[in-house]
C-alpha cells in the first residue's frame, strides 16, 4: 500500500489483495498485545504453553497435538522439511495454493501435479481427488490439499474428501490446510480435526492471518497426532512465534463475537459481490472463503494495473494458470461498492 501510494502519489488505497479480515483483529488482541510490550525484553514462551493449552480446549484435541508456526506457512515447511527428501515427492492440485511448491522444491524433492476439475465441472477448477490419487506411487510422501483452496475458493465435501484419505497409504502425509474453515459455512464442508484420531497420517494447518486478522503477527498451527508433532516439533526453532504474537492468538480465539461479526461480514459482502458480478455477466468460481475469483473475460494483469491507478489493490492470479481471473478479498459493503465502482471504469476503458 505505501509503494503504491509512493508511486502513483495515490491516497486512500483500497487493499482487497491477501484475504485479510476488513475488520482488523479483536479489540481484545490489541489490548493483549499491549500488555504484552513492556516484557519483550524476555524470550517467548517456546513451548508457547499457554497459547497451546488454549488451542487444545478450543479444538477438544491433546495439547501434543499442536505444533506452532510464524504463520502456517512456517508449518508447511516444517512438513516439507521432515518429509520430504530428494528421494520423495509431494503431491498437488493444479492450481493449488504456492506455498507447497515452494516448500517442496526447498526440499529437494520433486513436485507431482494432478490436473484440476474441468472449467465446466460443477467445482470449476477444484481439487480433482480421483485424478489426485491415480498420480500416487511408493515415492509419494506428502499430499497438499487447500481445502478451501487459494486461489480459487474451491472446496472438497466431507464425503469425499473422507474417502481419499481413506484410500491413501498410511506412509504418506495428507495435509489439509484450512486457512480459511472459519469462514466455510457450506453443510459438506468437513470437521477435519476430528479425523486425526481415525487416520494417524493425517495434518490439518490453520492460521491466525485470515479471520482472527493477525497476518502481521505470524501464528499459525498444525493438528495431527502426537507422534507427528513431535517430529515437526524437532525441526521448529524454539521462538518462531513471538511473545506478542501468543497473547493476541490467545485473545483472538476466545473472542468468539468477533469470528461471528467477522463470518457475517463476509457471507454478506460475499454475496454482494456474486450479485454484481451476476450483474455485469462475470462468471466466478464458488467460494467458500474470504475471497471471490472473478474471471473478467481477457487477460486480467492490465486491468489488475488499471485498478492500481484507481487505487484499488486486488490479486491478479496468471502464475496460477488463471490469466483471465482476478481474486479479490471480501471487503466490507462500501469498500466492495468501491472496488466495483473502480472495476466498471476499468472495464469501460
Ligand atoms: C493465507 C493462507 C495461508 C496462511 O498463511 P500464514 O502463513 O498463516 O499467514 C495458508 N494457506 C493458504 C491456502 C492461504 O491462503
Amino acid at each position: 500500500m505505501e509503494d503504491l501510494e509512493r508511486e502513483l502519489g495515490l491516497r486512500d488505497i483500497l487493499k482487497l489483495a491477501s484475504n485479510e479480515n476488513p475488520l482488523g483483529p479483536s479489540p481484545h488482541a490489541i489490548k493483549a498485545i499491549l500488555d504484552a510490550a513492556p516484557n519483550v525484553s524476555i524470550y517467548p514462551d517456546g513451548h508457547a504453553y499457554l497459547l497451546r493449552r488454549a488451542l487444545a480446549e478450543f479444538h477438544d484435541i491433546a495439547d501434543e497435538s499442536i505444533t506452532l508456526g510464524n504463520g502456517s506457512n512456517d508449518v508447511l515447511d516444517l512438513i516439507a522439511r521432515v518429509f520430504l527428501t530428494p528421494e520423495y515427492s509431494a503431491l498437488i492440485s493444479d492450481h493449488a495454493f504456492a506455498m507447497y511448491r515452494i516448500s517442496t522444491l526447498a526440499a529437494g524433492a520433486h513436485l507431482q501435479i494432478a490436473p484440476a476439475r474441468p472449467m465446466t465441472d460443477a467445482m470449476p477448477y477444484g481439487h480433482d481427488l480421483a485424478a489426485m490419487k491415480g498420480l500416487v506411487t511408493s515415492r509419494t510422501r506428502v499430499i497438499f490439499i487447500a481445502n478451501p483452496n487459494n486461489p480459487t475458493g474451491t472446496w472438497v465435501g466431507s464425503e469425499e474428501l473422507e474417502a481419499f484419505i481413506q484410500s491413501v497409504p498410511d506412509d504418506v502425509i495428507v495435509v489439509l490446510d484450512e486457512a480459511y474453515a472459519e469462514y466455510a459455512d457450506q453443510d459438506d464442508y468437513p470437521d477435519a480435526i476430528r479425523w486425526i484420531q481415525r487416520y494417524p497420517n493425517l495434518v490439518v494447518t490453520r492460521t491466525f492471518s485470515k479471520i482472527h486478522a493477525l497476518a502481521g503477527l505470524r501464528v499459525g498451527y498444525a493438528i495431527s497426532r502426537p507422534e507427528i508433532a513431535g517430529l515437526l516439533n524437532r525441526v521448529r526453532h524454539p521462538f518462531n512465534v513471538n511473545s506478542l504474537a501468543q497473547a493476541a492468538a490467545i485473545a483472538a480465539l476466545e473472542d468468539e463475537a468477533h469470528v461471528k461479526n467477522s463470518q457475517k461480514i463476509n457471507k454478506i459482502g460475499l454475496e454482494q459481490l456474486r450479485q454484481a458480478c451476476e450483474h455485469r455477466a462475470l462468471s466466478y468460481l464458488p467460494s467458500v472463503a474470504n475471497f471471490l475469483c472473478i474471471d473478467i473475460n481477457r487477460p486480467a494483469l492490465p486491468v489488475y494495473k488499471a485498478l492500481l491507478h484507481e487505487g484499488v489493490i486486488v490479486r491478479p492470479v496468471a502464475n496460477y494458470g488463471l490469466g483471465n481471473f482476478l481474486r479479490v478479498t471480501i471487503g466490507r459493503e462500501k469498500q466492495n461498492q468501491c472496488f466495483l465502482l473502480a472495476l466498471d471504469k476499468v472495464l469501460a476503458l
